[in-house]
């Protein structure tokens, strides 16, 4: 393998220091501090191939955030990339405003078949069959909330203008999903901007086999749904784990719990499954896995495996035949992005799709979880800054413990997390990033043992790094 092929023809022709002071000065970073950034050296990557990630200075990455958790197969699978390729050669975008295309069509059905599948042991075959395409995960989101709003309006239900979500959500960063998110650094300097949304709380379980009752968590919900259900449009919520908070995985249940009161008050459910689903969390539909059907669902980040732009959202028949009508009734759905249903995209997601089978995914990513979970228990588990660790499938959240040993939730609190994530870059070369103070894992989802072990070695190394109690 040629690994200064391409490498030597970047830097043959531009110099480091220059691409850094470029990057560092003209390309503005998401959620990075660019006067801080101006310091450091950064890491350009020049190219990938699997788990890895090559930079223009010849250093090999180990991939293990996933390039921010969209990443399925690694990168530039050969497979994926001659989808795109043969696609290229065939047609880069038309609209689906005025067309359709064949990429569109055939992921769509796909899709809908494969969430037939996921939801084939459940009382009644689900009618999630409308798909309805965006271009990334916060749109996906957007979309779900427009589509409910448009949706009780158009049953005459014109009361109904408002949403039920959850404490520490996170949804997206345009202002309907900040609106429904709810992690205060994220969004407080926009907070006159936001409408308002009704919180409820989000029972944490850590541990699958330990059962609290989230009894009084239900009770929450109740009261908040039942005084104002005329006023309620949709539920929205991350199923199975929320991830920009910390990776925390919802009580075992729960979701089946809040859908008993949605139905009760005929409020529609939103599950946003732009991280969790996808097989990150082990189904390719998260809500699938307790067998709760949601009336739209929201997918995103690795629906075209890591490598283009999507946003889905799918919706059930209930819901489309609300937008039913003649041009004059104007009950078309009022939305759509120039490059919705992109035909690279669709292309490459129905290669991620029919892979996810072939190459039996789900099960890869059940025993990674399963060995990733042991491994950390076993090499970091005792260490005494490190609190309960957090698996779901391959989402992996390691809350750093401060010296008197408890659990800061601060998303301020980073140090620490920043500084054994940065420790693990630098001298192990293991891509990490900390969220708050809590370490996150999330590899491609095809990753194998031998990396397992690397990440693990170097997060074991990395918390070397801090000071432990009694030093
Ligand atoms: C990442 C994420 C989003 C936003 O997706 P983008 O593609 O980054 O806009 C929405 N919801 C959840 C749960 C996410 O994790």
């Amino acid at each position: 393998m040629s690994d200064d092929r391409t490498s030597s023809r970047l830097v043959g022709l531009r110099d480091y220091p220059k691409l850094a002071e470029q990057d560092q000065t003209v390309v503005w970073h998401p959620y990075t501090q660019m006067q801080e950034y101006a310091e450091t050296e950064p890491i350009i990557i020049d190219r990938g191939e699997g788990p890895y990630l090559y930079d223009v200075r010849r250093r090999r990455f180990l991939d293990a955030y996933g390039s921010m958790w969209c990443n399925v197969w690694g990168h530039n699978h050969p497979e994926l990339v001659k989808a795109i390729q043969q696609q290229a050669g065939q047609l880069c975008h038309a609209s689906l405003f005025s067309v359709s295309h064949v990429p569109a069509i055939d992921f769509a059905n796909m899709l809908v078949d494969a969430i037939k599948q996921d939801f084939r042991f459940a009382d009644e075959a689900p009618s999630l069959s409308h798909v309805f395409y965006s271009d990334n995960g916060s749109t996906a989101v957007e979309v779900a909330m427009k589509m409910a709003l448009q949706y009780q309006n158009q049953i005459g239900k014109i009361s109904r203008t408002q949403f039920l979500t959850f404490h520490s959500g996170y949804h997206g960063d345009t202002f309907g999903a900040m609106s429904a998110s709810n992690i205060d650094v994220f969004t407080q300097k926009f907070s006159p901007s936001l409408f308002k949304c009704h919180r409820a709380t989000y029972p944490m379980q850590v541990d699958p086999d330990e059962h609290e009752s989230t009894r009084h968590h239900e009770m929450q919900l109740e009261a908040l749904i039942a005084g104002r259900n005329d006023k309620i449009a949709a539920v929205v919520i991350e199923p199975v784990v929320q991830g920009a908070s910390g990776m925390r995985p919802l009580a075992e249940d729960y979701l089946g719990k809040i859908k008993k009161y949605c139905r009760e008050y005929d409020i529609l459910l939103i599950t946003d499954e732009v991280f969790a689903g996808f097989c990150r969390t082990g189904p390719l539909i998260a809500s699938s896995a307790e067998l709760v059907e949601p009336d739209i669902i929201c997918l995103g980040k690795g629906i075209t495996g890591g490598t283009m732009p999507m946003g889905v959202t799918v919706a059930n028949d209930r819901v489309f035949d609300a937008f039913k009508g003649v041009w004059k009734d104007f009950r078309q759905f009022l939305h759509g992005h120039t490059y919705s249903g992109n035909p690279l995209a669709c292309a490459v997601a129905i290669r991620n799709l029919e892979m996810i089978y072939e190459e039996k995914l789900k099960e890869n990513v059940k025993s990674r979880s399963r060995e990733l979970n042991y491994a950390l228990k076993r090499v970091i588990g005792s260490h005494p800054r490190v609190g309960q660790i957090r698996v779901r499938g391959l989402a992996v959240g390691i809350p750093l413990l401060d010296e008197s040993g408890s659990e800061d939730g601060g998303y301020e609190s980073r140090a620490d997390a920043n500084k054994v994530c940065l420790h693990a870059v630098e001298k192990s070369r293991v891509l990490l990033r900390p969220l708050g103070n809590v370490i996150t894992i999330v590899p491609p989802l095809n990753i194998e043992s031998e990396q397992i072990e690397e990440i693990v070695n170097a997060i074991a190394k990395a918390l070397e790094v801090l000071d432990t109690p009694g030093e």
